[in-house]
């Protein structure tokens, strides 16, 4: 840890995580939320408006971290809580089937033309999950090929140089996940398309599927060089594997058709599968995986390959994930857009007048800072920045209202409610931020 001091003390929160460490390990329900990569007292949260969070000590931040994506409206959107209420008000949970679930089925199979079929899930974590069972169950094959620095929640197989969390306490794998488990995943450098040659080469008729970061956010920002992505389709074509884009971040963020949006669409090519969450949950837990309606045939009770779930489809998660897809207008990325590219471009002006070393890596309206002059294109190279400067500019950033992902490997999320007055709290901050990151010294 860098010799970084915390100027601000919050006592509300620190009390709440000493309460909070005594029944819940490291006092936080997922890992990042834990400020072990910047040190300092996580703040707890009490309430959300637009672009603004407030901490348990009444202190208000503009939020860079969108709850890691969903709140691409902003917090308390009306129309989503007005879509929460009423769905409430109608009971929580029945384990039927409901209309709200067909809806959002719907909406998602509109904006993204390879999905013919969708099978909705609680979490991005079921969505890979029950992707690459699916893939296994088409296949008759094993094997799984990943990307070092791509993060795709914490399914067993995919633990292995996985990014985000894991990334954040440099574990190269977990203790609790097998070699059995982990044994049948090929981990490939990102970026690489030799690299997924040579493991198709080498393992003849055994890949059951690629799976890939649609646009890589997890070890910070890292977008696919071009052709990338189209490679990877290609080989999985001429190889008979399946290809899985994870869009549970990108999807619905980045554009109304998220990653396959932007890229694959306007290329004239698909993956086979594609998984969601985040944003089309709408803050609820609410995810998805869907691709070719042949393939999704194999799932149970249409196919042999099982897959379920109690809260699978909830009415209360749909209603809201479908109202927030409803109101992502072509304005609200367009905002979306142009924020991100305001923001990004503050940072990096404040960076540079202090003669920080930096590079800001964009995707879409995903953005991220990495401090090192070198292109990063993989996960090494993520690793190799200077993430002490890191801390010292996340602290300086919270203690003037700026809350950012508090990890120099997470992609940074603005929302359509972050107008001229938060973008102005924000550059308001960054001027001192850029000099406790020209300061910082290592540990
Ligand atoms: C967040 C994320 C996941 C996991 O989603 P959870 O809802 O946290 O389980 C999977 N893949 C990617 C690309 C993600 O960003």
């Amino acid at each position: 840890m860098s010799c970084v001091s915390y100027p601000y003390e919050a006592p509300v929160s620190q009390k709440l995580f000493e309460r909070a460490s005594i029944v819940t390990p490291g006092g936080v329900n997922s890992p990042v939320r834990a400020f072990k990569a910047v040190g300092g007292t996580p703040r707890f949260m009490v309430s959300g408006t637009g672009p603004y969070l407030t901490d348990a000590d009444g202190r208000e931040y503009v939020d860079l971290v969108c709850s890691w994506g969903p709140m691409i409206l902003g917090h308390s959107h009306p129309a989503v809580l007005k879509a929460v209420h009423e769905a409430v008000a109608r009971g929580t949970s029945f384990g039927t089937p409901g209309e709200g679930e067909v809806e959002l089925a719907e909406e998602i199979v509109r904006r993204i033309a390879p999905v013919e079929q969708v099978r909705l899930v609680s979490s991005g974590t079921e969505a890979t999950m029950s992707a690459i069972r699916l893939a296994r169950g088409f296949t008759g094959r094993a094997k799984v090929v990943k990307f070092a620095g791509c993060y795709h929640g914490h399914v067993d197989a995919l633990l292995a140089a996985a990014g985000s969390g894991v990334a954040t306490f440099g574990l190269p794998d977990t203790p609790g996940v097998t070699g059995a488990q982990a044994g049948d995943t090929i981990v490939l450098p990102y970026n690489d398309l030799d690299a997924v040659r040579a493991a198709f080469a080498a393992n003849p008729g055994a890949i059951a599927c690629v799976i890939t970061e649609a646009s890589p956010g997890n070890m910070g920002v890292v977008p696919p060089l071009p052709g990338f992505n189209h490679g990877l389709a290609q080989l999985c074509r001429e190889n008979g594997a399946l290809f899985i884009s994870d869009e549970v971040m990108t999807g619905f963020r980045v554009s109304k058709a998220g990653w396959y949006g932007l890229e694959a669409a306007r290329e004239g090519w698909a993956p086979d599968l594609l998984t969601f969450g985040k944003v089309m949950g709408g803050g609820f837990p609410a995810a998805a995986f869907g691709g070719r309606a042949e393939v999704m045939a194999y799932l149970a009770p249409a196919g042999p390959v099982y897959q379920a779930g109690t809260l699978s489809g909830n009415p209360v998660a749909t209603a809201a994930g479908l109202a927030q897809l409803r109101h992502c207008t072509d304005e609200v990325y367009a905002t979306v857009d142009r924020v991100s590219a305001e923001v990004s471009g503050l940072v990096s002006e404040a960076l540079a007048k202090e003669g920080v070393a930096h590079r800001v890596q964009r995707a879409g309206n995903m953005f991220s800072v990495f401090f090192t002059e070198r292109p990063v294109i993989d996960y090494d190279r993520a690793k190799a920045q200077e993430a002490f400067r890191f801390t010292a500019f996340f602290h300086s950033m919270l203690a003037q209202g700026v809350y950012l992902p508090p990890s120099a490997f997470e992609s940074w999320f603005v929302s359509s409610a972050h107008d001229a007055q938060a973008v102005e709290r924000i550059a308001a901050a960054l001027p001192a931020a850029a000099r406790a990151a020209a300061e910082a010294r290592p540990a």
